[in-house]
């Protein structure tokens, strides 16, 4: 920590200026201006309240939706390690910390033999980042498994809330403006035998694999679907597929996600973005909105959107 920084006796490690790109899915993006990384909750709660009113806080999970612009991340980011990694089962469901990996949620659950989780298998977020996301694949999402949440508010004071409140829709949650999940409780569906569950994740991953370039440097899908629409035969039907702009394409393989295919800036990710959403809009008349977050400052603001 220097001298100047605004946080006095954090446990957990603070750095200033600190690099961000090679946390990212796709491998873009400035530094965050001050990344905290908490030892645990009260840790976190204390960073918080020292927080001055107007610095912006930006929590990150396992970043495989976002795109970090070049600018970097004004204010404290927050990262959740492995304090927050914890999962434990509770009677008929499981607590995951935020920081928990989905794919180690569906692990529990599948050992467990709890059903309704196998989805969490395909998805390379954790479950803070699922919360927020309302994630969900073949069916599933978040909202049919959270029973609550405790999140720390904006201010740094710890509440539960029931999975009702956050009024969960398709990839979307209304949690408390600035509020940063701690964990979840989530409730099975049933009971299933675990060789069943594991039978299912496996033929899930398999369609993963068959269907998605998930080795690649990419953030998943990068726009919702609209209202009866598939967005990517939308972008398909409008000719851009393997569409490129410097480094960042669109995969030849799943047509709603975009990839560095090597030295590609935020830059570059995000008007390739908005060059899609131009010529669908011109072809279909429909506007695809973003899926993927784009966090931060563009490389030549000075200040966070
Ligand atoms: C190959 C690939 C496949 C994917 N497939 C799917 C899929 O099938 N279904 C799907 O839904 N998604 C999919 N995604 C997208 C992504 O994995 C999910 O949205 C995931 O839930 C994001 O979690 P994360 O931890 O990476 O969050 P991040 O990407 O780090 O953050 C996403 C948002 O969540 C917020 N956030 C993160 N942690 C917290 C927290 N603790 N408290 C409050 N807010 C928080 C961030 O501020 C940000 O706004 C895919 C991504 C990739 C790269």
């Amino acid at each position: 920590m220097t001298a100047d920084a605004p946080f006095r006796q954090l446990r957990g490690r603070l750095k200033a200026q600190a690099p961000l790109a090679a946390r990212s899915w796709f491998r873009s993006g400035g530094a965050a201006d001050w990344l905290f990384v908490p030892q645990d909750a009260e840790d976190l709660a204390s960073a918080l309240r020292q927080c001055p009113p107007d610095m912006p806080v930006t929590v990150l999970g396992a970043c495989s939706n976002v795109i970090i612009r070049d600018g970097g991340l004004p204010g404290l980011t927050i990262r959740l390690a492995g304090g927050f990694a914890n999962i434990e089962t509770n009677g008929d469901g499981l607590i995951a910390g935020a920081a928990a990996l989905d794919s180690s949620v569906a692990e529990t659950a599948a050992q467990a033999g709890m059903s309704g989780f196998a989805f969490l298998s395909t998805i390379p977020g954790s479950i803070g980042g699922a919360v927020c996301m309302n994630a969900g694949a073949y069916g599933g999402d978040m909202s049919s498994l959270l029973d609550w949440v405790d999140i720390l508010t904006h201010e740094g004071f710890l509440q539960r809330l029931p999975a009702s409140a956050l009024k969960m829709q398709y990839r979307h949650s209304s949690l408390p403006e600035g509020s940063i999940v701690l964990r979840a409780r989530l409730k099975a569906h049933g009971e299933e035998d675990p060789t069943a569950i594991q039978q299912t994740m496996q033929e899930m991953r398999a369609s993963r694999e068959a269907s998605q370039p998930l080795r690649a440097r990419t953030g998943g899908s990068t726009f919702r679907n609209p209202e009866g629409h598939k967005a990517w035969e939308l972008i398909d039907a409008a000719g851009c597929r393997g569409l490129r702009h410097g480094g960042a394409q669109i995969s030849e393989k799943h047509c709603n996600f975009m990839l560095n295919t090597g030295d590609a800036t935020s830059t570059e990710l995000e008007e390739l973005g908005e060059m899609v959403r131009t010529r669908v809009l011109d072809k279909s008349g429909i506007s695809l909105h973003w899926e993927i977050k784009r966090l931060g400052r563009l490389l030549s603001s000075a200040s966070s959107s």
